[in-house]
């Protein structure tokens, strides 16, 4: 292990999947609180732009350790050598179960305040999906039940969705501009979602490591201001390309089907979209009871970005991508984004889409 060069030892934070989506947004947030942060990254950085965000986050302070979780004695090691106090995990949602040698690890070693396992999505004992979703939620009710077992102090993010278009077959829809041609409308398209910047869930995520309050709780993210259904999502939008798109509905059954042809990671996103946009999963319980928080009830003065403001930088990327706007158009929809698959986003480097998502 290369040498520390923290001396601060308060809030030595780990955080592991800095690479990836949902993890990027932590580590940025970990280093704008000032706490030394050291990012777990496994070795051969196969895409550029997987390097570029390393490099990005060593640039602005961060310690690149290199390993996997999967190795209980490096991680013990790792743990001890660095007097790491909070884990943040971010694994994706095919790498879930690796956590069980990270918690083992955790445990041996004794001196972890507080471990974020990789959830960042719903409340995977109350959310329902069918599958193949419902296999990554049992992983992480595997994980859930395991840190209790093993009686480390945990938080649990229920961040909900990501501000940005809900495609159905896209993990990681805040990489892809929202539809230019046509919307493809979920049931009826009344059911509401709360959207969440992904800055935001880095943002609130680490208020919450310190925070005594959220000590063996579930987080969750409800932003009043964020709180929409997918006709209005859609509304937003033409206000803001200054167009009127069709509107095809996407019904249950579609995505029933869709989730039922097991393409992975696709299935899974439709599994998941059919739980938030038919059955309500984000929305069909209240926070209540000792073990659930809200996250606008302990930082009542600090402001979520709004998906109106979400929806700005959206029209910046597509102006400064493609400009004028009707070159912008053609080039999204011959880049197939209509698709809504992340390999054929013109926003990102083009690597392999993985199974995520909430
Ligand atoms: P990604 O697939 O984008 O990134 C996963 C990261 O974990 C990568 O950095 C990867 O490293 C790293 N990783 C995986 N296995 C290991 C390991 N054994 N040891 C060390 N590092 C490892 O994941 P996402 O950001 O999509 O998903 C993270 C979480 O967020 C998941 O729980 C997912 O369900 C949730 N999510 C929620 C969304 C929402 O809308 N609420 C949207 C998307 C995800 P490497 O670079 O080496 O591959």
């Amino acid at each position: 292990l290369p040498t520390a060069c923290h001396d601060q030892l308060k809030g030595r934070t780990l955080i592991v999947g800095s690479t990836g989506f949902i993890g990027r947004f932590i580590a940025e947030a970990s280093l704008n609180s000032g706490r030394p942060t050291y990012l777990l990254a496994r070795s051969g950085l196969q895409y550029p732009s997987k390097a570029k965000t390393i490099k990005s986050l060593i640039d602005r302070g961060a310690i690149v350790l290199h390993g996997s979780i999967n190795d209980q004695d490096f991680m013990e090691k790792l743990l001890k050598d660095y007097k790491i106090e909070v884990v943040i995990s971010a694994v994706g949602g095919e790498n879930i179960l690796d956590q069980v040698t990270l918690i083992h690890a955790i445990k041996a070693v004794g001196t972890v305040k507080r471990f974020l396992p990789s959830e960042f999505g719903h409340d995977i004992d109350r959310a329902d999906p069918v599958e193949p979703g419902l296999t990554m939620y049992k992983e992480k009710r595997e994980v859930r039940r395991l840190i209790k077992e093993s009686g480390i102090p945990y938080t649990y993010i229920c961040c909900n969705s990501v501000a940005a278009w809900p495609y159905h077959d896209n993990t990681h829809p805040s990489e892809v501009l929202p539809p230019l041609d046509r919307f493809q409308i979920y049931g009826n398209g009344t059911t509401k979602a709360y959207f969440v910047a992904g800055a935001d869930i880095g943002k609130f995520t680490l208020k919450t490591i310190e925070d005594k309050r959220t000590i063996n709780k579930s987080v969750h993210f409800r932003p009043s201001c964020n709180y929409l259904n997918i006709n209005e999502l859609a509304s937003l939008w033409e206000k803001k390309i200054k167009r009127t798109l069709p509107r095809i509905t996407i019904s249950e059954h579609d995505l029933l089907s869709a989730a039922k042809e097991n393409l992975i990671p696709q299935s899974i996103v439709a599994s998941f979209t059919h739980d938030i946009f038919i059955k309500g999963c984000q929305i069909n319980y209240a926070v209540e009871g000792p073990d659930n928080v809200e996250v606008s009830s302990l930082y009542p003065d600090i402001p979520f970005k709004t998906i109106d403001e979400c929806f700005d930088d959206f029209v910046i990327k597509l102006i400064e991508h493609s400009p004028p706007l009707e070159n912008a158009v053609k080039v999204v929809q011959n880049a197939g984004v209509d698709d809504g698959i992340a390999t054929s986003n013109p926003l990102v480097d083009v690597r392999p889409i993985t199974a995520t998502y909430a």
